[in-house]
């Protein structure tokens, strides 16, 4: 192949973020939910989006249930696999954003390790960490799915607050604690910190 083949006149670039988001209205960023299982990050999440959406703006949310049934179905949870599921999630949500979307991520995320990795990932100032810190025991009260039962009994090893460590974060954006919060109000102070964060025009 002729070395002139490689050269692509400037007219043909991709468009870039910022065309994404004066197209939107809005700027591109990442809520990254961290916790235990049952501490509420979906239940969360899914009101918040409904809040933005409600005042206009476009918001995707990445969380088990279209994640690990999609492109991560082929991933477990050995240490490893949990790092790849982060990683994939991490760089899924980073075309989101870059595409100037409001992306909500609901996943445990147990280690600075990992959150640290999906922060790099996105880039830290697109990358809002919210701790859902409700406590164990409010969570295993819940019991959602039956996990906690089953993490008990030795059915699920390594289960997240039972058999595994959660490390709290060290300096959260912002902390909502659901069994002192309900839902109205963790929305209304995720509100606060992210709306002048992704408004360009008067929304
Ligand atoms: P996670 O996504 O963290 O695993 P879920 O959102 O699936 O947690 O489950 C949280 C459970 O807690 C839901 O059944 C929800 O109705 C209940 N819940 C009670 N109070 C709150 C609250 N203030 N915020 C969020 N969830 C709450």
């Amino acid at each position: 192949m002729e070395e002139t083949n490689h050269i692509y006149p400037i007219f043909e670039r991709m468009l870039g973020r910022s065309d994404k988001e004066n197209l939107l209205g809005q700027r591109g960023l990442m809520i990254w939910f961290t916790g235990l299982s049952g501490s509420g990050k979906s239940t969360i999440a899914i009101a918040l989006e409904r809040e933005l959406h409600r005042r206009g703006l476009l918001c995707r949310i990445l969380d088990g249930d279209n994640i690990r049934s999609g492109i991560n179905n082929n991933l477990g949870f050995s240490e490893e696999d949990r790092k790849e599921n982060i990683r994939r999630i991490a760089e899924v949500g980073k075309l989101f954003v870059d595409t100037g979307i409001i992306t909500i991520a609901a996943f445990i995320s147990p280690s600075d390790e990992l959150r640290e990795m999906a922060s790099s990932i996105i880039g830290k100032d697109d990358f809002l960490e919210v701790y859902v810190s409700t406590p164990l025991e409010e969570c295993e009260k819940r019991d959602v799915k039956g996990l906690y039962a089953k993490a008990r009994s030795g059915v699920i090893k390594n289960f997240t607050g039972v058999s595994a460590p959660f490390e709290v974060p060290h300096k959260p954006d912002l902390t909502l604690d659901t069994s002192v919060w309900d839902v109205e109000r963790c929305v209304s102070s995720l509100l606060d910190l992210i709306l002048p964060k992704i408004r360009i025009k008067n929304i």
